[in-house]
């Protein structure tokens, strides 16, 4: 039986049994829908959601004699993708068609690009626990998605749906540089942070668009040559990348200890068993007969359409961790964390603008996404704005309500959505800050509690925190903690 536990060594990721430790070496086409309105050959819309075969022109559903016009807009879309993967962008490519029979695909073929792809290679950085380290991205190239098949409406018909017909992906595909399932979430995680950043992507997997075909092979660790793959298609989501991952790489290691080989094939993912199931076998694999297609022109692009996208690009995930990091004083943990989503880095940027950045990014990392992450929902819906959270900070600067109160009035405001200078007043919050007025409960409690006095002063010193807590009781927790130390001290003197 192989080993349950996988166990990490620095880098890398083995699978240990009795007799090895194997490695685990990983690739990913990673399928991203472009942000755009129309499709990447047609002027119908890309919307999601819409009712089935409302977004479908003449070109879409393959009527004869229709012709594909390109839009220019995927194109600096795919560029843009390019440039923020570091990558070479080619001048000139090529649109193939890749033929198979499907009903989901009108046409009997898909066009997309194979050899001569509009971005060549490139690379990510990814920040993992043990060091950074660069995966390298192989190629770019656009294609057009298929339409959808619906099995489960009726059990004796097939339905489809061509509204995704002709809409524009970009295949993003990696080295086999990826080491672990760690690696392929920070991996994918990072690619779709880049693709947001650069709105080229909307990286929203739940809507399909991001999907990934996973490959996975094994080998003995010390070995150099890379062992034969199988590819795991259409994940679509991260966790279950990972799960795919675990389960292929122990069958394949399975196998090669009974002394069995392995079959280069496609699988699937079976969600609910969560293992890998053979769908073709290489044997199977298709002949897609690819060729340029006639009906389009190769594919040229001006230097100074790349250049003018070059200069046009916004600052990118790692620039801004880095400038955080300078600027703003932040670990390097806390700045990935604040820059990973573009939302994130939004909302921290609005809050700073007229709060402290460090209690800031204190109340976002912890408080915040506390909540965020219980309730499952994105910090662009977030029930506290950047403004209200703001306020709220202030008045803790301010020492107008201490820390403890404040998250008090953050409970109040995730819940109702009220300013929190509104909270404060309405309950009366306001933290005590009048040396008076903490004098007489301090002295309140010290005449309450003589003896304890007298063995605080005979050395029990202890103590002092009971008094603080007694204080506190009394006034209800809105004492400010600092002036009731220093009354306090000076009380036990007397
Ligand atoms: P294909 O077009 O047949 O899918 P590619 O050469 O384009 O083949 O490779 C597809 C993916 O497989 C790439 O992401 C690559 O990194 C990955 N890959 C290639 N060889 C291996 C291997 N031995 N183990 C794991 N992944 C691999
Ligand atoms: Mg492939």
């Amino acid at each position: 039986m192989v080993g349950k536990l996988m166990q990490k060594d620095k880098f890398n990721y083995f699978i240990k049994t009795e007799k090895n430790n194997w490695e685990v070496i990983i690739g990913l086409e990673v399928h991203a829908q472009v942000v755009s309105e129309s499709k990447l050959f047609s002027g119908s819309s890309t919307k999601f959601g819409g009712k089935p075969n409302t977004q479908v022109s003449l070109v879409d559903s393959a009527f004869p004699g229709m012709l594909p016009v390109i839009n220019e807009y995927c194109i600096e879309q795919a560029v843009k993708t390019g440039l923020g993967l570091n990558a070479k962008i080619n001048l000139d490519s090529i649109f193939d068609r890749k033929n198979y029979f499907y009903a989901d695909l009108p046409a009997g073929y898909q066009i997309s690009q194979y050899k001569n792809p509009i971005v060549g290679e490139g690379e990510i950085n990814l920040d993992m626990p043990y060091g950074s380290k660069k995966i390298g991205i192989e190629r770019l190239h656009l294609e057009q998605d298929a339409g959808k098949s619906i099995h489960d409406l009726s059990p004796d018909n097939t339905y489809v749906d061509l509204n995704r017909s002709g809409v524009a992906l970009m295949e993003i595909v990696s080295k086999p540089d990826l080491r672990s399932p760690e690696e392929v979430n920070s991996y994918v995680k990072k690619l779709r942070s880049i693709m947001r950043y650069l709105n080229t992507c909307d990286g929203n997997m739940q809507e399909g668009s991001l999907r990934a075909d996973v490959n996975v092979s094994v080998r003995k660790k010390g070995e150099t040559k890379f062992g034969t793959r199988c590819e795991i298609k259409n994940v679509n989501s991260i966790k279950f990348m990972e799960m795919a991952i675990d389960s292929e790489a122990k069958r394949q290691v399975e196998l090669l200890e009974s002394g069995k080989s392995i079959d280069q094939e496609t699988r699937l993912f079976d969600t609910k068993k969560k293992e890998t199931r053979s769908m073709r076998s290489k044997e199977e694999a298709h002949d897609y007969r690819y060729f340029p297609d006639p009906d389009l022109l190769p594919l040229k692009i001006n230097k100074s359409f790349v250049e003018n996208l070059k200069k046009k690009l916004p600052e990118l995930p790692d620039q801004k961790r880095d400038r955080y990091i300078k600027k703003f004083n932040l670990s390097p943990y806390e700045a990935n964390v604040l820059v990973s989503e573009i939302d994130v880095s939004k909302f921290f940027e609005e809050v700073i603008k007229t709060a402290d950045i460090k209690l800031a990014k204190n109340w976002i990392i912890v408080e915040l996404f506390a909540v965020l992450n219980e309730k499952n929902i994105e910090i662009k819906d977030s029930p506290v704005t950047p403004k209200n959270l703001a306020i709220l900070i202030n008045q803790i600067s301010s020492g107008n309500i201490s820390g403890k109160i404040a998250k008090e009035v953050f409970d109040i405001m995730i819940k109702t959505g009220s300013s929190a200078d509104k909270i404060i007043e309405n309950k009366g919050l306001k933290q005590q800050s009048n040396p008076e007025e903490i004098k007489k409960i301090i002295k309140k409690v010290l005449d309450k509690n003589s003896e304890k006095v007298l063995e605080y002063k005979s050395g029990k010193v202890k103590l002092f925190g009971f008094f603080i807590g007694e204080v506190m009781k009394i006034s209800a927790g809105k004492a400010n903690p600092k002036l009731v130390n220093e009354i306090l001290k000076t009380e036990l003197k007397k």
